[in-house]
């Protein structure tokens, strides 16, 4: 033992510190003791080296690729290639985390990139994901991110939303999700990427790929700006699966200027063109279509799964509205039910909703907005109705939201 043994006033074994400097101290058998601060940071240790063990995941716990399919066809409404493509990466994924030995030959990490127009689903998917496998998930908006020195959040806070959706368990943060949005809106600006450089944009693709690639990261456990003196938690962001999604707005047009070049260039002379419907286009695209948008190479690199979404279309929003499990119309009957009362809709009634959902160009975030504005006043008036039983919502109602236009069934008439 140290000098401090046979001294009457006990020092702490660990950080040598006296009574005078902490708290309390808890005295052991031959002069060794322990303050409370020491004893803190024994216990925070243990803890995480026990969660760490049991947070191993078994690779019989992963679903297989086909399971996730079907469960994710249980929420989301078409889309079939991307639910596909990410069932498939994020099996891979979490299998590679299972066979973690430092022997075997080191996997590259399978980042994901998700394409398609706002509300079509992208974040929809990555949660499901995330909650299928019971993993910490997080959403970040790359926009928001800044180079370091900047105004604006600093890269560490996206890992800080994930920590506190592992409820501050790290080992279970870093084989969490985290969903990048707006990942689009970062690349260098200007119609040829390569000669006009948007430098902000590409510190902040700079900052965002050494994220993605792996790191251990500091983090300030409060969020918000560094400041000196603060104590961070360290995060190896390694095994973090990142799934970046953006809507690419105008990179149809690179994709068939490309897909067009070839066609071209393979048959000389005739002016043909690639008969591609324009809704399946996304479909065709390429990491150099990705790059020629405005992403960093290296960037790209590290999202080599590329998935696209499709535009909804108005029969697709119909069935959104009825079909997932947690959908809008069921949701809203469930509430209903527990008034005792029924709602019920007519298809043509689904149909317009859908148009007008349509016309907001929001994919399928705007039918929730549209039906809350139309059943406003209903579900204000309808409990303490006590004359109304059932209510059939119709196409006219959708028209003129005027209540006149609603089927009411009375207490009496209904069974
Ligand atoms: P984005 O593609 O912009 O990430 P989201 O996934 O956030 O879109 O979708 C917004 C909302 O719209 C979701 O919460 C969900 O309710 C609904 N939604 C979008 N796409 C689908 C889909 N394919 N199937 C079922 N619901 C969808």
């Amino acid at each position: 033992m140290s000098q401090h043994t046979n001294t009457t006033e006990p020092v702490c074994s660990f950080c040598h510190r006296g009574k005078d400097h902490v708290e309390a101290i808890v005295k052991g058998p031959q002069g060794i003791a322990i303050c409370n601060e020491c004893s803190d940071s024994v216990h925070d240790i243990v803890q995480n080296t026990l969660s760490n063990q049991q947070e191993d995941i078994d690779l019989a716990d992963v679903p297989k690729p086909a399971e996730l399919k079907d469960q994710l066809d249980k929420y989301i409404i078409g889309q079939d290639y991307a639910k596909k493509v990410m069932s498939v990466g994020v099996y891979e994924h979490y299998k590679e985390l299972a066979h973690d030995d430092s022997d075997d030959i080191e996997l590259q990490k399978s980042n994901v990139l998700l394409l398609g127009p706002t509300g079509s689903g992208k974040t929809l998917i990555a949660q499901s994901l995330a909650n299928m496998l019971d993993v910490p998930f997080a959403i970040a908006d790359a926009t928001t991110v800044t180079q370091a020195g900047y105004v604006g959040e600093d890269v560490e806070n996206i890992l800080l939303k994930l920590i506190q959706a592992a409820d501050g368990d790290i080992s279970k943060a870093e084989r969490g999700i985290i969903y990048l949005d707006e990942i689009d809106k970062i690349g260098r600006k200007g119609e040829n990427a390569s000669i006009t450089r948007d430098v902000s944009g590409e510190g902040v693709q700079q900052a965002l790929l050494k994220l993605i690639e792996g790191t251990v990261s500091n983090v300030p456990p409060q969020g918000g700006r560094k400041h000196p003196g603060q104590e961070f938690v360290q995060i190896d962001t390694s095994k973090i699966l990142f799934i970046c999604g953006g809507a690419f707005v105008g990179i149809e047009d690179i994709i068939k200027t490309r897909l067009n070049q070839k066609v071209l260039g393979f048959n000389a002379g005739t002016s043909s063109k690639t008969d591609i419907d324009d809704k399946e286009i996304l479909k065709y695209v390429e990491p150099d279509d990705i790059l020629k948008f405005g992403l960093i190479p290296e960037l790209i690199g590290r999202l080599p799964i590329i998935a696209a979404l499709e535009e909804l279309d108005e029969e697709a929003l119909v069935r959104i509205l009825t079909e997932p499990k947690n959908s809008i119309v069921k949701q809203l009957q469930k509430r209903f039910e527990i008034d005792e009362k029924e709602i019920d809709f007519e298809e043509d009634a689904l149909r317009l909703i859908a148009q007008k959902a349509r016309e907001r160009k929001t994919g399928a975030r705007g039918l929730k907005s549209i039906m809350e504005d139309l059943l406003l006043d209903l579900r204000f008036e309808i409990p303490s109705r006590d004359d109304v039983k059932k209510i059939v919502v119709t196409q006219r109602f959708v028209k003129t939201k005027n209540q006149d236009d609603l089927m009411f069934t009375d207490s009496e008439n209904v069974a």
